[in-house]
């Protein structure tokens, strides 16, 4: 497995292998099993398997929540390795923003409501920092998680705004067996918060956002939002905070026949 720390050096690593498919998958490191079920299904599909492993600051809007990230890049390494990766770029922040640095993506109005509206300024860095990925890799399918589709449906209209000539696949949340979606975020929960933190996937189980909000009031969890999003197919989504730590998730609610 080839570690690229450049954009350079990441675009020779994959000069050679332009012939066959290339398949990108975005992290933040602090890999778990959502990372390894994407990276897994990259390798399924492609001969080239691309893991870009970046903490972007530009869209922690809360200095102690980028601060605290979970970071062991070893750790990510050698899972990412195990997991299938050909190549993993792994930039600084300078690679990506240079002094000077002044360009930025902004998917209007679906990263102005539910998850942006609670985090200003997220998607739009989250938009750029893709579009940035994809023009470096040049991938001819990236995969994103389902845990956060919010994203996906800010990435898809990015595509498809911009013409971008790849393939988006979604791949499912993959749960706890207590039920909890996997999240990097979730390290940070004591044993008491994450007992509590199980009312979350309870609640957006009963594919109902009034039923939903009463189960999270009982377990006392602090709500940010729960609302059912016009994705495709529409998705009872909910932001909760467990103590210090802010958690999504979100269930499709499957169409009318
Ligand atoms: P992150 O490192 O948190 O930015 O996540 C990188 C990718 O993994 C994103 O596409 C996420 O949606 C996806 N992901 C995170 N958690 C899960 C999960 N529990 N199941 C499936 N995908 C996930």
């Amino acid at each position: 497995m080839i570690v690229a720390r450049t954009i350079a050096d990441a675009r020779a690593a994959l000069a050679e292998r332009r012939g066959g498919r290339i398949g990108l998958v975005p992290t933040m490191g602090a890999l778990h099993g959502g990372h390894e079920a994407l990276l897994g299904a990259a390798r399924r599909s492609c001969d080239t398997v691309v893991m870009s492993l970046f903490v972007n600051p530009a869209q922690f809007g809360d200095p102690a929540d980028l601060n605290g990230y979970p970071r062991d890049e070893a750790r990510d390494l050698r899972l990412a390795e195990d997991a299938g990766a050909d190549v993993v770029f792994a930039p600084t922040a300078a690679e990506l923003y240079p002094p000077g640095y002044q360009t930025w993506v902004d998917v209007a109005e679906l990263a102005a409501v539910l998850e942006g509206e609670h985090r200003p300024g997220h998607f739009r860095a989250v938009a750029t920092v893709c579009l940035k990925l994809f023009s470096i890799v040049r991938p001819d399918i990236v995969f994103f998680g389902q845990k956060d589709a919010q994203q996906v449906e800010v990435l898809r209209r990015m595509i498809s705004d911009l013409h971008l000539e790849l393939e988006l696949a979604v791949v499912p949340t993959v749960r706890d067996d207590d039920g909890l979606a996997l999240s990097s975020r979730n390290a940070r929960l004591s044993a008491d918060e994450r007992a509590r933190a199980l009312a979350l996937p309870r609640a957006l189980a009963t594919r109902d956002p009034d039923t939903a909000r009463a189960i999270l009031a009982a377990a006392g969890l602090e709500v940010e939002y729960v609302a059912v999003a016009p994705f495709s197919p529409p998705t009872l989504a909910a932001a909760v905070r467990v103590g210090a730590t802010r958690l999504i998730d979100n269930v499709p609610i499957e169409e009318e026949p």
